[in-house]
């Protein structure tokens, strides 16, 4: 009789995970790819998203124009890595990252259940209309 193997996301920490399983874990919902405005005084005030996405997003493709390269490309970049989970309060609640960490399950539309990138298009950014980053651009005008 074959035994069915826990899926990695249910048994390992994010710390545990290979660099495949890592990125496995991300579902493409370019939430994170959003600016977030915060008041730069005040550590504790809200973080309010706006629906303005990266400069080097591909919005026809729904995914960053060049992922190898997005830390040189766009400096600003947050590297999402397990040394920093403690900081993935920013992320949004549907995030892999953020649902691991809490020890929650993955959503049923996550492509590692479902099966398909498709499922996660109703939950990403393209519902938000989201708008290119320009230099001029004033993000408190998009504010979500
Ligand atoms: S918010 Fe999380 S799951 Fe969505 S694209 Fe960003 S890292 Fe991946």
């Amino acid at each position: 009789m074959k035994k069915e193997l826990t899926p990695f996301w249910e048994t390992k920490k994010l710390s545990e995970l290979s660099h495949e399983e890592w990125e496995a874990l991300c579902d493409g919902c370019g939430l994170c790819c959003l600016h977030r405005l915060q008041d730069e005084e005040d550590d504790d005030a809200p973080i309010l998203t706006t629906r303005v996405v990266c400069r080097n997003y591909d919005l026809q493709n729904c995914q960053c124009a060049n992922y190898a390269q997005r830390h040189t490309i766009v400096p600003e970049c947050t590297p999402l890595t397990p040394k920093r989970t403690g900081e993935f309060h920013w992320l949004p609640q549907t995030c892999a990252y953020r649902l691991i960490h809490a020890r929650l399950p993955l959503p049923s539309w996550h492509p590692l259940i479902s099966g398909t990138q498709a499922s996660v298009v109703p939950h990403g950014i393209i519902p938000l209309d989201p708008v290119l980053e320009t230099e001029d651009i004033d993000l408190e005008e998009y504010l979500l």
